[in-house]
């Protein structure tokens, strides 16, 4: 098998770290550089058992560093940079924006620039569903990748406008990309302020989970397992220039979840605790990911086998997340 150098941005987070270990263990013939800036959502102890593998890599910086990229790309000569590194919290996006737009924005441009003058076989940027705003309730509608972009949060507008970026390097430079935008992800390593690992956290804490308005907004659920070996695929056959959407069809409301979650862990419903709801709240994500199905993709879990994993997982590595709850404190 070929040697290729794999630049993952954004390894230490949820998504990332997840696809780092994934491609450490799949791929033994690539070395695989994590580079990430280990904010406040990135987390080094997830790699205990890569660490000492010969083909991870760990090196800490900005993507928004253009000095510091550009000096990599030219020691390492990758030929994939598989984008994750983000701001990617909404609720944080509202609170405060502009860290969402240097990061988000002006780091991939510096990234695309380095590609591009350094050569990259391929450019897989990580981008997600929200970029085509909300759909209604209407179960027979879904996104596809002509959905036009109507971002509405900003983060949604941030990594719309990155998604852009990403798609004019491809039409004014010939670089070779693949935007892939998938649904909620859910799984091992997952940061605990996100709905699923807040719930089972506090559900395993027995305090009180917090749901927006009356959680009938629906999101449809990727278990991140399944978004790795999306990835994989776009990365090794996806057509250059190309979006691919990634989800399987696994739509629940927020309330579902939550419920699915207390059930599964024999609490009381009472422990929901309604609340304002998010301002701008999205309705409805749902994707149609008949394009990726066309390359090969087919998802591994639905929701009740990948969530059951999900539980289990949390259960068995409460001091992983216990960790990260009390460094907040
Ligand atoms: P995350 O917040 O868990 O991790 C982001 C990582 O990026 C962290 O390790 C952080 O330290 C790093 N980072 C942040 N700013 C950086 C910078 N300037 N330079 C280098 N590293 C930096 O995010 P995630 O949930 O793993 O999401 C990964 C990607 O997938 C993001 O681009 C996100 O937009 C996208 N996405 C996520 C979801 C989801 O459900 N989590 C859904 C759709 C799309």
């Amino acid at each position: 098998m070929t040697y290729k150098k794999v630049l993952v941005t954004g390894g230490a987070g949820f998504i990332g770290g997840n696809f780092v270990q994934y491609m450490v263990d799949k791929y033994p013939n690539y070395d695989i550089y994590n580079l990430d800036l280990l904010t406040y959502a990135g987390d080094l102890s997830k790699h205990r058992e890569i660490e000492t593998k010969h083909n991870y890599y760990f090196a800490k910086g900005d993507i928004a560093d253009r000095e510091g990229i550009n000096h990599l790309f030219e020691k390492k000569k990758f030929d994939f940079v598989v984008h994750f590194a983000a701001e990617s919290h909404v609720d944080r996006s509202i609170t405060d924006p502009s860290i969402f737009v240097q990061t988000n924005v002006m780091g991939t441009q510096v990234l695309l620039d380095a590609a591009r003058q350094f050569g990259i076989e391929k450019f897989v940027h990580v981008s997600t569903d929200e970029v085509y705003g909300e759909l209604d309730f209407d179960p027979t509608t879904f996104f596809t990748e002509d959905t036009p972009l109507q971002p509405n949060s900003p983060y949604s507008a941030s990594k719309a406008s990155s998604d852009l970026l990403v798609r004019s390097y491809h039409e004014t430079y010939n670089l070779p990309v693949n935007i892939t935008r998938c649904s909620n992800n859910y799984g091992p390593y997952h940061f605990p302020e996100k709905l699923i690992p807040l719930t089972i956290s506090r559900v395993l804490n027995n305090q009180k989970v917090p749901v927006y308005g009356d959680g009938k907004n629906i999101r449809d659920w990727l278990h991140v397992w399944d978004h790795c070996i999306a990835i994989d695929l776009v990365m090794h056959e996806g057509l250059n220039g190309e979006v691919y959407n990634v989800g399987g069809h696994n739509e629940r409301t927020n309330l579902e979840v939550v419920k699915t979650i207390i059930n599964t862990l024999g609490k009381s419903e009472e422990l929901i605790e309604f609340v304002t709801d998010r301002l701008g709240h999205d309705k409805r994500y749902a994707i149609d990911p008949t394009k990726l199905e066309q390359l090969g993709w087919k998802p591994t879990y639905n929701f009740d086998t990948g969530i059951a994993q999900t539980i289990e997982w949390y259960i068995d590595n409460r001091e992983w997340w216990g960790g990260i709850i009390n460094k907040q404190h």
